[in-house]
Protein backbone atom coordinates (compact mmCIF):
# COMPACT_ATOMS: atom_id res chain seq x y z
CA UNK A 1 0.00 0.00 0.00
CA UNK A 2 1.56 3.38 -0.73
CA UNK A 3 0.31 6.51 1.52
CA UNK A 4 0.93 10.35 0.23
CA UNK A 5 2.25 12.72 2.60
CA UNK A 6 -0.20 15.67 3.47
CA UNK A 7 1.56 18.99 2.75
CA UNK A 8 1.25 22.04 3.16
CA UNK A 9 1.04 23.79 -0.16
CA UNK A 10 1.92 27.45 -0.85
CA UNK A 11 1.27 29.37 -4.29
CA UNK A 12 3.47 32.05 -3.18
CA UNK A 13 6.64 29.96 -2.91
CA UNK A 14 8.02 30.80 -6.57
CA UNK A 15 8.76 34.34 -5.53
CA UNK A 16 9.14 33.95 -1.69
CA UNK A 17 11.40 32.09 0.47
CA UNK A 18 11.04 34.69 3.36
CA UNK A 19 10.25 31.21 5.35
CA UNK A 20 13.50 30.00 4.74
CA UNK A 21 15.34 33.31 6.36
CA UNK A 22 16.01 33.29 10.06
CA UNK A 23 14.63 29.77 10.41
CA UNK A 24 14.32 28.52 13.45
CA UNK A 25 12.46 25.23 12.37
CA UNK A 26 13.10 22.29 14.87
CA UNK A 27 14.04 18.78 13.73
CA UNK A 28 12.76 15.28 14.83
CA UNK A 29 15.11 12.52 15.16
CA UNK A 30 13.86 11.30 12.20
CA UNK A 31 14.21 14.35 10.32
CA UNK A 32 18.28 14.46 11.86
CA UNK A 33 18.53 11.23 10.76
CA UNK A 34 17.07 11.27 7.09
CA UNK A 35 19.46 14.60 6.53
CA UNK A 36 22.74 12.94 7.60
CA UNK A 37 22.00 10.06 5.58
CA UNK A 38 22.55 12.36 2.67
CA UNK A 39 25.91 13.34 3.25
CA UNK A 40 25.47 16.50 5.73
CA UNK A 41 27.52 16.53 9.11
CA UNK A 42 25.19 17.06 12.08
CA UNK A 43 27.18 20.27 12.95
CA UNK A 44 26.62 21.98 10.06
CA UNK A 45 22.76 22.10 9.76
CA UNK A 46 22.10 22.08 13.47
CA UNK A 47 22.27 24.10 16.40
CA UNK A 48 20.42 23.77 19.85
CA UNK A 49 18.12 26.11 21.06
CA UNK A 50 16.32 25.57 24.09
CA UNK A 51 17.06 21.86 23.96
CA UNK A 52 15.63 21.83 20.33
CA UNK A 53 17.78 20.96 17.42
CA UNK A 54 16.97 23.87 14.87
CA UNK A 55 18.15 24.33 11.33
CA UNK A 56 21.61 26.73 11.26
CA UNK A 57 21.25 29.44 9.41
CA UNK A 58 24.39 30.53 7.46
CA UNK A 59 24.27 34.63 6.90
CA UNK A 60 20.48 34.89 8.18
CA UNK A 61 19.07 32.26 5.30
CA UNK A 62 18.76 28.30 6.01
CA UNK A 63 21.97 26.15 5.73
CA UNK A 64 19.75 23.95 2.77
CA UNK A 65 18.74 27.19 0.98
CA UNK A 66 20.91 27.73 -2.38
CA UNK A 67 19.71 30.59 -5.03
CA UNK A 68 16.64 30.95 -3.75
CA UNK A 69 15.21 26.88 -3.37
CA UNK A 70 15.81 24.28 -1.08
CA UNK A 71 18.42 22.02 -1.86
CA UNK A 72 17.09 19.33 0.30
CA UNK A 73 13.42 19.94 -1.18
CA UNK A 74 12.61 16.17 -0.91
CA UNK A 75 14.01 15.57 2.07
CA UNK A 76 13.60 18.51 4.04
CA UNK A 77 12.68 18.97 7.91
CA UNK A 78 8.84 17.46 8.08
CA UNK A 79 7.96 21.01 9.81
CA UNK A 80 8.60 22.91 6.38
CA UNK A 81 6.42 20.77 5.17
CA UNK A 82 3.56 21.72 7.43
CA UNK A 83 4.90 25.56 7.48
CA UNK A 84 3.33 28.08 7.65
CA UNK A 85 0.73 26.25 9.40
CA UNK A 86 2.16 25.61 13.03
CA UNK A 87 0.65 24.21 16.55
CA UNK A 88 -0.05 27.06 19.25
CA UNK A 89 0.42 24.31 22.23
CA UNK A 90 -0.83 26.98 24.95
CA UNK A 91 -3.94 27.98 23.09
CA UNK A 92 -4.45 24.43 21.74
CA UNK A 93 -4.79 25.90 18.11
CA UNK A 94 -4.02 25.74 14.85
CA UNK A 95 -2.65 29.26 13.13
CA UNK A 96 -0.86 30.71 10.12
CA UNK A 97 2.83 31.94 11.35
CA UNK A 98 2.39 35.64 11.72
CA UNK A 99 6.20 35.80 9.85
CA UNK A 100 4.70 34.85 6.89
CA UNK A 101 4.45 37.55 4.25
CA UNK A 102 0.81 35.69 3.35
CA UNK A 103 -0.57 35.53 6.82
CA UNK A 104 -3.89 37.08 5.76
CA UNK A 105 -4.25 34.42 2.53
CA UNK A 106 -4.47 31.71 4.26
CA UNK A 107 -7.54 29.73 6.51
CA UNK A 108 -5.59 27.44 9.20
CA UNK A 109 -8.94 25.65 9.50
CA UNK A 110 -9.33 24.74 5.93
CA UNK A 111 -6.12 22.56 6.90
CA UNK A 112 -8.24 20.08 8.51
CA UNK A 113 -6.25 16.90 7.14
CA UNK A 114 -3.09 18.44 8.66
CA UNK A 115 -3.85 19.18 12.23
CA UNK A 116 -2.98 16.06 13.74
CA UNK A 117 0.01 15.18 11.91
CA UNK A 118 1.16 18.49 13.40
CA UNK A 119 -0.02 17.54 16.90
CA UNK A 120 2.21 14.79 16.45
CA UNK A 121 4.73 16.46 15.25
CA UNK A 122 4.73 18.43 17.81
CA UNK A 123 4.42 16.08 20.87
CA UNK A 124 7.32 14.24 19.44
CA UNK A 125 9.59 16.98 19.46
CA UNK A 126 8.83 17.75 23.04
CA UNK A 127 9.67 14.11 23.91
CA UNK A 128 12.86 14.04 22.02
CA UNK A 129 13.62 17.29 23.93
CA UNK A 130 13.14 15.59 27.12
CA UNK A 131 15.36 12.71 26.05
CA UNK A 132 18.01 14.12 25.41
CA UNK A 133 17.67 16.47 28.37
CA UNK A 134 17.71 13.47 30.51
CA UNK A 135 20.51 11.67 28.86
CA UNK A 136 22.49 14.75 29.51
CA UNK A 137 21.63 14.73 32.98
CA UNK A 138 22.43 11.76 33.50
CA UNK A 139 26.10 11.60 31.43
CA UNK A 140 26.41 14.75 33.43
CA UNK A 141 26.20 12.80 36.71
CA UNK A 142 28.22 10.01 35.62
CA UNK A 143 30.97 12.52 35.12
CA UNK A 144 31.29 14.18 38.42
CA UNK A 145 30.50 10.40 39.94
CA UNK A 146 34.05 9.58 37.49
CA UNK A 147 35.88 12.94 38.54
CA UNK A 148 35.21 12.00 42.62
S1 LIG B 1 6.90 32.67 3.83
FE1 LIG B 1 4.73 32.17 3.53
S2 LIG B 1 4.26 32.93 1.45
FE2 LIG B 1 6.50 32.82 1.63
S3 LIG B 1 6.99 30.79 0.75
FE3 LIG B 1 6.81 30.59 3.00
S4 LIG B 1 4.70 29.94 3.33
FE4 LIG B 1 4.80 30.79 1.27
S1 LIG C 1 15.23 23.00 4.90
FE1 LIG C 1 14.61 23.86 2.96
S2 LIG C 1 12.43 24.39 3.21
FE2 LIG C 1 13.29 24.12 5.26
S3 LIG C 1 13.92 26.18 5.89
FE3 LIG C 1 15.71 25.20 4.94
S4 LIG C 1 15.70 25.81 2.79
FE4 LIG C 1 13.66 26.23 3.67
Amino acid sequence: MTTTKSEFYCPYSENCYDCCLETEMPLSEKDITRISGLGFKIDEFLEEQDGFMVLRNIENKCFFLKNGLCSIYENRPEGCTYYPLIYDLEMDEFVIDDLCPHVQDFDPNIYQPLHEPIRYFIYMLLSEKEIRRRKTEEEEKKRIEDEN
